[in-house]
């Protein structure tokens, strides 16, 4: 195993604690979002664009820390740590 599977699973496991204590504790959840970001950075490992908010670092958790809207042609992610709106696109049929 290279130090990037390691790091591959190391950010996994640091953003499911975030998401496990987002609800205890926002502050630590947080941190360990920001710990996941740099680990990710450091060995290039693509976190995907839907797993926190890169505004205020909060995991989202659709219903929880996040809200999904609809619209036309995107879908809207809603961060509610700190009301920030993100939009998708995404194809419908
Ligand atoms: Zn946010």
């Amino acid at each position: 195993m290279d130090a990037r599977a390691v790091a591959t699973e190391r950010c996994d496991y640091l953003l499911k604690l975030a998401c496990s204590n987002w609800k205890k504790e926002p502050s630590l959840a947080k941190r360990y979002v920001t710990m996941a970001r740099r680990l990710a950075m450091r060995h290039r490992v693509r976190l995907g664009s839907k797993r926190f908010c890169k505004k205020c670092g909060a995991p989202w958790i659709p219903g929880v820390s996040l809200r999904v809207r609809l619209s036309q042609k995107k879908a809207l992610y809603i961060c509610l740590g700190c009301n920030k709106v993100k939009a998708f696109p995404y194809s419908g049929k």
